[in-house]
């Protein structure tokens, strides 16, 4: 087991000024703070470097005057005092990603006392319904990935201490009831919901995510967007994207495609 924490810490890999380059805010100004540790194994992961807690890795924060190093275990002051130190300028939207920061809910639960002044933006695999419940009202806005089961990996749980203890989704059914928790969370705060659509699966696998959105959270807009082709996984075809977005509009679903726009740009 890796060292431990306490509840309200959680451990940084990185907090960084870019452009956000996903989902309804994709092109806006942002800073980054990145947790580590995910137990989830997606196909066309990119970053898979997050996947761990690992004591011996700093926390590395990017401010103008160049990347400075911290121990990686980090309460919300702390990180609030990186956040500022990243901004170029005036104060900008946060937005919390991974790994996946569901597995640190206390930490999250101290990020707006902390960072006042700013938009929280919260980016999530979806797959910890319990966690997201408590977390949501403390962001301005839930970004949920919706995960096609057949596109994930073998489950590797966090053996760290102090770690977010709910069971992570493992078959299609698991899949398939957190989905539907955290879409009627979606629906209940403002949000997006994204899908990563890769060559090789039939319009029919998703078309249980799109009506499970129809049906408990049919205000929140979906971003559809094509994986950066990596590790053998493949973009799909064009043709097959307009497809899936009559599919999409047909249950009259506010529908858009949007490439990873960092990935285009090759920023971080
Ligand atoms: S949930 Fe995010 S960090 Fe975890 S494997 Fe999937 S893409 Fe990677």
């Amino acid at each position: 087991m890796a060292s431990t924490s306490t509840s309200t810490r959680a451990p940084i890999m990185e907090v960084f000024a870019s452009i956000q380059g996903e989902g309804a805010y994709a092109g806006e100004a942002q800073v980054f703070l990145r947790l580590a540790g995910c137990p989830l194994r997606c196909d066309w992961c990119d970053t898979p470097h997050s996947w761990s807690v690992d004591d011996e890795r700093p926390a590395r924060v990017v401010t103008p005057e160049g990347p400075k190093r911290h121990t990686a275990w980090a309460n919300p002051f702390q990180v609030a005092t990186w956040v500022a130190a990243c901004e170029p300028r005036e104060a900008r939207t946060v937005s919390v990603t991974g790994g996946e920061p569901l597995m640190w809910p206390e930490f999250l639960l101290g990020l707006p006392d902390m960072l006042a002044g700013r938009r929280l933006h919260l980016e999530t695999a979806g797959a910890h319904p319990e966690a997201l419940r408590r977390v949501a009202p403390a962001f301005d806005h839930l970004s949920l990935d919706l995960k096609l089961p057949e596109d994930m990996g073998e489950v590797v749980p966090l053996d760290v201490e102090g770690v977010h203890g709910e069971a992570n989704p493992h078959t299609s059914e698991d899949w398939t009831r957190v989905r539907r928790e955290v879409l009627a969370i979606a629906a209940e705060h403002h949000a997006c919901a994204k899908i990563v659509v890769r060559s090789g699966r039939p319009i029919s696998a998703y078309l249980p995510l799109l009506e499970d959105l129809e049906r408990l959270a049919p205000d929140v807009p979906l971003y559809l967007t094509p994986v950066s082709p990596m590790g053998g996984v493949a973009a799909p075809e064009p043709k097959f994207l307009e497809e899936l977005v009559e599919e999409a509009r047909d249950l009259h679903l506010d529908v858009r495609v949007m490439p990873q726009l960092h990935r285009v740009l090759s920023i971080p």
